[in-house]
């Protein structure tokens, strides 16, 4: 693997280093993107699924959509972000839904 981004992501409990391919997407905050040949040879059984543009794929924590018109990435943004997009589940916080 490539000598890793500084500004990649590492989680502080047990120092997992992100993938290197993925970069963000500035204008989503959670999203981020990486070049469809990158996203194949890292991730080659998911990459499979994604055959087409817009075709949506997923593992165990993200979900994976093929986009870009001139050129061809693959945007990621974690599973759990779904739920969030469902306004409703997060309109109370927990101490508010007790009341
Ligand atoms: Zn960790």
């Amino acid at each position: 693997m490539e000598k890793s981004d500084p500004m990649t992501y590492v989680c502080e409990r047990c120092g997992h280093i992100d993938n290197p391919i993925w970069k963000p997407l500035y204008w989503r905050l959670y999203w981020s993107f990486a070049p469809f040949a990158d996203f194949e040879r890292e991730y080659p059984t998911l990459a499979k699924q994604l055959t087409h543009r817009l075709a949506k794929t997923e593992d165990q924590y993200f979900v994976y959509q093929r986009r870009g018109k001139t050129r061809d990435v693959v945007h990621r943004y974690p599973k759990a972000l779904s739920s969030m997009m469902n306004r409703k589940i997060y309109e109370k916080t927990p101490s508010e839904m007790r009341g």
